[in-house]
């Protein structure tokens, strides 16, 4: 296992040890000694366990897990392990669970635990007839599937629907196979992509076409979950707060701008639990996403609402394709830990609660930012109001109201020490 100096064609890389890896990298790179100490120093998962889940491995990097308190969801208090490397993520959630916690808390539902597998066929001349033939099989179809996974029918999942879609496409009418699979407490891919893999052959013999793709579909839309919760005015500081994060969110739902980053605050809670938990970050964002854009247009995963009594009502709904087996959730011992803390017995409760915390950060990043903005159209107005009380006139009144607010002290006495300063030419 020879390395060339700078080229990355380096040969039998992926059977050298992390060590040996390690080192043809720090040559290639010219680390110094720290660097590959840093590199080489374990975290809470051993190097070995590492170079089993992905390939070439050379190191982990560890990510700090907050959790996140004051959070009550369905009636039962939970704490949160989040897995994240921005600040204030954890903190938002803390203090907007707290601010709904006297109301209630979260309220949770789920729509299931149906996976998509697609199965893509070309080459057909009579795609309505093909997509007719595919539906007819439905039994044998349920069978085949089921053979893949006994364990996972033993486990009450298994083959639910079958939906054939004709998608015309750049290149023709493809007919589209799903294949609706209920897999429990797991996140499921592999499950379902093993059966469309399975199945292909059989899709072709039936309609004399060729079958391409065989995977999942990341827009889980039949894996829903669902969280809501009301924030009573006075728990948040009154009806303009209120009012002023209606209007963030009429704004993210009318602007994909603003949507995006919007969901992105979002998917802040949302991705932490999904990591902490050792649950796939991209699939999860990935359905989110599209699941934002389904009605043709990429909007606001959240709805926030005024109830009659005049409190805050928000709801959330997006795709959750967790597990609590499968993938790196029963391998991590960190991920194992983060469900030990949720102490979840079930995927989709799993899934609940990661909608709340969702519906959490949303409501945490639109009040920050819609009182931020309040309070600085307030200070500003304010400080022109103690600008010109303290006696300045003519340009003077916006020269000392600005320096008031970049001092954070829009005060009289302030002002008028302020005003002598700026006619003396001392500001
Ligand atoms: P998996 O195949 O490791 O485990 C699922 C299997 O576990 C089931 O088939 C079942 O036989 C068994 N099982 C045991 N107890 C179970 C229970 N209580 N409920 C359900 N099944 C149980 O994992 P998976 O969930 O099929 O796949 C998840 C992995 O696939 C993730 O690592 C993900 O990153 C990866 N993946 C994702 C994509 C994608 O999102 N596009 C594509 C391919 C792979």
């Amino acid at each position: 296992m020879s390395i060339s100096n700078l080229t990355s064609r380096i040969s039998g890389f992926h059977r050298m040890s992390t060590a040996e890896r390690l080192e043809a990298v720090a040559a290639f790179s010219g680390l110094d000694d720290a660097t590959r100490a840093q590199l080489a120093a374990p975290g809470n998962i051993d190097t070995h366990l590492a170079d089993h889940m992905i390939e070439n491995v050379v190191a982990t990097l560890s990510i700090p897990i907050g959790v996140a308190t004051n959070m009550r969801v369905d009636g039962k208090d939970v704490l949160v392990p989040m897995a994240t490397e921005e600040s204030s993520v954890v903190a938002a959630v803390c203090n907007s669970a707290r601010q709904c916690y006297d109301a209630g808390g979260f309220t949770t539902s789920v729509s299931g635990n149906l996976m998509i597998a697609q199965v893509q066929l070309v080459g057909v001349t009579d795609p309505e007839n093909a997509r007719l033939r595919i539906l007819e099989r439905r039994d044998e179809i349920a069978a085949i599937c089921d053979r893949c996974d006994p364990m996972l029918v033993q486990l009450g999942g298994g083959f639910r629907d079958l939906e054939v879609r004709v998608v015309n496409s750049r290149g023709g009418p493809m007919v589209v196979t799903h294949l609706i699979v209920d897999t429990r407490d797991a996140m499921g891919a592999n499950t379902v992509n093993t059966m469309a893999e399975t199945l292909a052959p059989s899709v072709e013999s039936w309609t004399g076409g060729k079958v391409f793709l065989r995977i999942l579909s990341n827009l889980a839309d039949r894996r829903l979950a669902r969280a809501r919760a009301v924030w009573p005015a006075e728990a948040i500081g009154g009806e303009a707060v209120r009012d002023g994060m209606i209007s963030a969110y009429h704004f993210a739902e009318a602007d994909p701008y603003r949507a995006a980053t919007h969901n992105k605050g979002i998917m802040n809670g949302v991705s932490a639990v999904v990591l902490a938990t050792g649950n796939d970050t991209r699939a999860v964002e990935a359905g989110a996403h599209a699941y934002a854009a389904r009605n043709g247009r990429y909007t606001s995963l959240t709805n926030w609402e005024v109830t009659a009594e005049g409190h805050l009502a928000g709801s959330i709904e997006l795709p959750l394709p967790v597990g609590l087996v499968g993938g790196a959730t029963k391998i991590h011992p960190t991920a194992r830990a983060c469900l030990k803390i949720l102490g979840v017995s079930t995927a989709a409760e799993l899934a609940r609660i990661i909608a709340a915390v969702g519906l959490a950060q949303n409501f945490g990043a639109m009040k920050a930012l819609a009182t931020t903005g309040i309070q600085k159209g307030h200070m500003a107005l304010h400080a022109n109001n103690v600008a010109i009380a303290a006696g300045a006139v003519g340009e003077e009144v916006a020269k000392l109201a600005a320096i008031l607010v970049e001092r954070r002290q829009v005060r009289q006495d302030v002002a008028t020490v302020e005003l002598e300063r700026m006619r003396a030419g001392v500001a």
